[in-house]
């Protein structure tokens, strides 16, 4: 690709609406632009990578047998009050009407439709496993566009959908996606763990979220540091505590706390440190269910999980209304004991290891001493509620710790069970003849967002540095003077040699400064970059710049070419 016939629109200044480093330098490097909130167009440079992206995405799910197809993304409502989502999907949603009045929506997902197509087209146990996938535009109205490609209303995904004739046979297509989405990030050269995640209202079944590890990560994980167990924040279980034993308990004793309102207080004024104290938390559900969570006072509330154990849709917490109802007492002096109205009270693991703890005593300014649970106050459960902490024990193993990461969801993989067959009524004949309903998976990864992410994990001071599997060009060659037409014939001459070979060269023939085209250069992320200029073509030689390391190396032409060769063969290797 000739640079000037090209069209990449690099911009100098730091865009002020563009809060992560992807999104800024997306926009700088010209790869994309806003159209309106959460929807952009993809330039030229910002498409090949996403094309780049997309085509690994292709043979891997090629290799794991599952079949490209395009679904539309209009879809018509109906399929979606069958299912239940019409309702419970919610805003982001985006619906409409044609003109005939009969009501659609924009795809979010497509579970509907290719369940849809599956019910009509497969009739017998003998037609599975099957499954299909497409990359795709979908639409979901978020109710905060931002950072750019990383979360925005209408985004490229790649979802596919397995069918099966009973869970055992859906386990193993699942694990056929799941080492796929190993291969495609690792060829991506990308450092991404893959996490277990909650399933949601869906339940019981099993997920997987593959998250690429970056300080900007919405997603807070955890990985074992001795043992292979990785988990999303949300879904990670603690391990339960060891109880406490030879204490001494103490007799219950209600104490004046005068405005002690937050934990942190309370465990100041009675000099002990937060580990030691009980807090207090009501939530409630969207049907005007309300549940008591007490945990330890330094351990943090898991909404996820105190939800599920609840088997709520939805989750909030109490207002101090609701709440003054309920304990007969204002925020910061709650607790299990003497509750005006009774509501479940669930506590976590890590109390029933407390002794002589502090709760609120449901009055203004009043905390009970040396409660002790068991004695005192009894929860209808013990549950684990609490996120864990870095550092704490592994649930899985004996010695592992707990590391904790911040990442990006870039790929979900999830057993679906027979959520939507049930629904849709997707049914096959067995051996026997007799009816079944199909055991479905589902597995998406967002392609947009996994460019972004790989940005936002490879880039420096001036600017992206590209994996080069997915760079939009693997190498440059930068003229360094366009007016000498010896060094521009050279320069060319380079280009169509390495076009040849198979290389995606851009070849930056602009009349333009040389530190201009290096800046723009950077700043794409190219990974390898030729410079042929007029005093080492003197002695035949070119440089050679490797993004990355910052390397650089004088070598004779056709060295350098050999070189950029090996370099590139050796970075897409995997897929070979
Ligand atoms: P999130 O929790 O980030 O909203 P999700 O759980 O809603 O994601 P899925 O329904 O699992 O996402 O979609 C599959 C993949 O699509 C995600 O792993 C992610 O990579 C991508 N994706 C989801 N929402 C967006 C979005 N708004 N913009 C870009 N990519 C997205
Ligand atoms: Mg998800």
């Amino acid at each position: 690709m000739f640079y000037s016939r090209y069209f990449i629109p690099t911009v100098k200044e730091t865009p002020s609406d563009a809060e992560v480093i992807s999104h800024q330098l997306m926009l700088r490097a010209g790869m994309i632009r806003k159209l309106a909130a959460g929807i952009y167009n993809y330039l030229p440079l910002g498409l090949r990578s996403i094309r780049k992206f997309e085509a690994i995405v292709r043979e891997e799910m090629n290799r794991a047998d599952a079949i490209e197809m395009l679904m539309p993304s209009v879809q018509p409502a109906e399929l979606w009050q069958e299912s239940g989502r019409w309702t419970f999907y919610g805003k982001e949603l985006l619906r409409f009407k044609d003109r005939k009045d009969n009501d659609f929506c924009m795809g979010p997902t497509h579970e509907e439709v290719i369940t849809d197509m599956v019910r009509r087209e497969i009739k017998s146990y003998r037609q599975m496993p099957i499954n299909f996938y497409q990359i795709q535009t979908k639409f979901r109205d978020e109710i905060r566009p931002r950072f750019g490609l990383m979360r925005g209303r209408e985004f490229i995904m790649k979802d596919a959908y397995s069918f099966d004739v009973d869970s055992a046979a859906a386990d193993g297509s699942y694990n056929k996606m799941f080492n796929a989405y190993h291969r495609i990030f690792e060829r991506c050269g990308l450092n991404f763990r893959a996490v277990e995640a909650d399933t949601g209202s869906i339940g019981g079944s099993s997920s997987h979220e593959f998250m690429v590890l970056a300080d900007s990560g919405e997603d807070a994980i955890v990985s074992c540091d001795a043992c292979r167990y990785a988990a999303n924040v949300e879904k990670a279980e603690a391990r339960p505590l060891q109880p406490t034993v030879g204490v001494e308990l103490l007799s219950l004793e209600k104490k004046a706390t005068p405005e002690m309102k937050t934990i942190v207080d309370v465990a100041a004024f009675l000099g002990m440190s937060t580990d030691k104290t009980i807090k207090t938390l009501v939530y409630a559900s969207d049907a005007g269910e309300f549940v008591m969570a007490i945990l330890r006072g330094d351990h943090e509330l898991n909404e996820i999980k105190l939800k599920n154990s609840m088997g709520w849709d939805e989750i909030r917490m109490a207002t101090e209304e609701e709440i003054l109802q309920i304990t007969g007492s204002p925020i910061g002096f709650l607790g299990p004991l003497g509750l005006k109205r009774p509501v479940p009270v669930l506590a976590d693991l890590a109390v029933q290891s407390l002794a002589n703890t502090v709760i609120g005593a449901n009055e203004k300014d009043m905390h009970y001493i040396n409660a002790n649970p068991g004695r005192d106050f009894a929860p209808d459960r013990y549950i684990d509620l609490r996120n864990v902490q870095s550092g704490d024990a592994c649930p899985r193993c004996e010695n592992g710790k707990l590391e904790m990461w911040r990442g990006i969801e870039v790929g979900h993989v999830f057993k679906l069970g027979t959520k939507y067959s049930q629904a849709l009524n997707a049914t096959y004949l067995d051996a026997d003849g007799k009816e079944q309903t199909i055991f479905m998976g589902c597995y998406g990864i967002g392609i947009g967002r996994t460019v972004a992410a790989a940005i936002e994990q490879n880039h420096d001071e001036n600017g992206i540095i590209f994996p080069l599997p997915i760079a939009p060009f693997h190498c440059s060659v930068v003229a360094v003077n366009a007016k000498d037409a010896g060094v521009m014939a050279a320069a060319e001459e380079i280009y169509f040699k390495l076009e040849k070979l198979g290389i995606e060269v851009l070849f930056d023939d602009r009349d333009e400064r040389p530190g201009v085209k290096f800046k723009d250069n950077d700043l794409i992320g190219i990974p390898l970059r030729l410079v042929v200029g007029s005093k080492g073509l003197a002695e035949g030689k070119i440089e050679l710049k490797v993004r990355k390391t910052g390397e650089v190396l004088q070598l004779p032409i056709e060295a350098a070419i050999e070189q950029v060769r090996q370099l590139v063969a050796d970075a897409l290797g995997c897929g070979n």
